[in-house]
């Protein structure tokens, strides 16, 4: 299950409700939503994409007013997937609750009767988050899945003791990194050519940001694959939802899929009109290249410190070194707190487009007093855990 995200957040004086602008707008009905959102809290927020808060423009799409009891007859989720599958450019599209619902009904579309393996990255989201039976690899060139490790790994045999590959789910972005979309050609092409051909899924949760970085377009992706899942929460900004694309057979039993996993729900506009926004305002509108642009300086700035980065930044997320840094998780998510600033424990900081300058600035104040600490440790002569080892790599 999906507990490594669980928030661990310090109990923050700005998230709060707004008592005064409730009562105010209780008592004016026709404004109770224009004044909506009255939580902050989302600027200061490192620890996910998804922690933004849902805008008034969401929260107020008029599109919501149609409510449709039933999925199917919905105008408002209808043409949410509709619009899905002209911006991915597959047949046919299905709007489900979460980014794990969109992969696990996708995987279950998908295999047939056993036996059958499932072939993913050790780190996706589908292997440590989401549990199952999966064959997990890891990449020989330490960042994404070529098609040579794809082959390298998969059973095409099927004597009776195999279990043969039915299914490679790769994941763009996966640690906030891009998978090309040259290697992604190469290994659709050779799953394609297989007999049977391999189903290939995508976790694209977060393909919005691979797309924002100018690495291909949607369609080329998202063409690539026989189904996506992407994410309206993450990184867009709406309250909840995803949706899965691909052909209309394939979209037909997953329809099947998401009702016995109990997602079929009523008055879906709930979801469908707030993600429309969240699709239109800050995707189509370019807001994630400048959060992309934002982690790019707060990289470097961890760097020009003298910190360095676990992966390299590519689109919204820096990992700091925090082992490095000789500095415990605890100690990192401590002194952060103390500045006002929300973060995981693990050193990975998840830029958004609601991440306020002062925010930034103030992130920048914990570096400082993070690696000021080490920069004292090694001039008072101590010997750290993180300085040996870097002296034992120089030497
Ligand atoms: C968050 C995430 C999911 C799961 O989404 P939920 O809505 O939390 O279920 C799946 N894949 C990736 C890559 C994610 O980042």
């Amino acid at each position: 299950m999906a507990t490594v995200e669980v928030l661990t957040a310090p109990a923050s004086p700005s998230f709060s409700l707004d008592q005064e602008n409730l009562q105010s707008s209780n008592s004016h009905i026709e404004s109770s939503i224009k004044t909506i959102p009255r939580f902050s809290g989302a600027e200061n927020d490192f620890r996910s994409d998804f922690v933004t808060v849902p805008t008034a423009e969401m929260l107020n799409a008029p599109q919501i007013l149609s409510l449709a009891d039933n999925w199917e007859e919905d105008p408002t989720s209808t043409e949410l997937q509709n619009y899905m599958s002209q911006l991915t450019g597959q047949p046919a599209a299905l709007l489900v609750l979460s980014g794990t619902a969109a992969n696990q009904i996708s995987l279950r579309t998908a295999l047939g009767a056993p036996p059958h393996s499932v072939l993913v990255d050790h780190r996706s989201h589908i292997v440590t988050m989401e549990a199952g039976a999966v064959s997990s690899i890891t990449g020989t060139n330490g960042h994404h899945l070529t098609v040579i490790d794809v082959q390298n790994n998969a059973t095409l045999t099927t004597a009776d003791y195999d279990c043969p590959t039915r299914l490679i789910c790769l994941e763009n972005t996966l640690n906030g990194t891009i998978l090309p979309l040259s290697d992604v050609k190469a290994i659709s092409a050779w799953a394609r050519s297989q007999n049977p051909p391999i189903h290939l899924h995508l976790d694209g949760a977060r393909l919005w940001q691979a797309v924002a970085a100018g690495a291909g377009s949607l369609q080329d992706y998202c063409q690539a694959f026989d189904s996506v899942a992407l994410c309206f929460a993450k990184g867009l900004g709406a309250p909840l939802g995803s949706v899965i694309v691909g052909s209309q057979a394939f979209i037909k039993r997953a329809r099947l899929m998401r009702r016995l996993f109990g997602g079929g729900m009523r008055q879906s506009a709930i979801i469908a009109a707030p993600a429309r926004v969240a699709v239109e305002e800050t995707f189509m509108k370019g807001r994630l290249t400048e959060t992309h642009e934002k982690a790019r300086r707060i990289g470097e700035a961890w760097e020009s410190l003298g910190g360095q980065l676990v992966h390299p930044t590519e689109t919204n997320m820096v990992w700091l070194n925090l082992d490095e840094a000789n500095l415990s998780k605890e100690e990192f998510w401590k002194i952060a707190a103390d500045e006002g600033i929300k973060v995981m424990m693990k050193g990975r900081l998840v830029i958004h487009y609601q991440i306020s300058e002062a925010a930034i600035q103030q992130l920048i104040l914990v570096f400082k007093r993070v690696l000021g600490k080490r920069g004292q440790a090694r001039s008072n002569g101590h010997v750290t855990n993180g300085v040996k080892r870097k002296i034992d790599a120089l030497g």
